[in-house]
C-alpha cells in the first residue's frame, strides 16, 4: 500500500512526509489538538528553544510539587513535528520526577539519533515512539528534539540555581 503524503503546511520548505497512517494520525492529532498547551502561573522551570530551519519555537514550563512535575505546559509555533513532539512530551512528563524526565529525554534522544531501543525502553516513551519514523528525514530530527532541548536547558538551569 502506498503511504499517504502529508504536506507539512507550516514548514517553509513544504516538506512532504511519507508516513504510515498510524504514525501520521497520531502526529496530526497532537498537532491539531495539542495537550497541555498553556501558560503556567509562576513556573519553577522555564526554557525555550528555536530551530532556524523551520522557524520552530517551543517554550516549556514546569511546576514541581513534592519532587514531581505536577503541572506542565508549553507554547510554541512551527512545524507539525516540533509541536506534536512537544505535546507528546508533556503527556509523558507529567507526574514524573526531574530525574525521570531527564532519563526519558536521553532515551528519546538516543532513539532519534538512531540507537535501537529495547521493547521495554520503547514502551517507556509511550506515543513518542512513533516519532522514530522521522529518522528517515534527518533534517527533521532537530524538529522532534526541539522541545526536549528546551526541557534539558530548563532543568540544567534549575540545578545550577540550587548550587
Ligand atoms: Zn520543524
Amino acid at each position: 500500500m502506498e503511504p499517504k503524503r502529508v504536506a507539512d503546511e507550516n514548514s517553509s520548505r513544504n516538506v512532504f512526509l511519507e508516513l504510515d497512517d498510524i504514525y501520521q494520525e497520531l502526529l496530526l492529532d497532537h498537532y491539531h489538538r495539542p495537550r497541555h498547551r498553556k501558560r503556567l502561573f509562576d513556573p519553577d522551570i522555564q526554557a525555550e528553544a528555536h530551530n532556524v530551519f523551520c522557524g520552530d519555537k517551543v517554550t516549556v514550563q514546569l511546576k514541581l510539587q513534592d519532587g514531581k512535575l505536577s503541572q506542565v505546559g508549553f507554547e510554541g509555533q512551527g512545524c507539525s513535528i516540533s509541536q506534536a513532539s512537544a505535546s507528546m512530551m508533556m503527556v509523558l512528563l507529567k507526574n514524573n520526577s526531574l530525574g525521570q524526565a531527564i532519563a526519558l529525554s536521553k532515551l528519546f534522544r538516543d532513539m532519534m539519533q538512531g540507537k535501537d531501543l529495547t521493547e521495554e525502553e520503547l514502551k517507556r516513551l509511550g506515543e513518542l515512539k512513533v516519532l522514530s519514523e522521522i529518522r528517515r528525514y534527518p533534517i527533521r530530527i532537530k524538529c522532534a528534539l526541539l522541545p526536549w532541548t528546551a526541557l534539558e536547558d530548563g532543568v540544567k538551569h534549575k540545578i545550577l540555581e540550587k548550587h
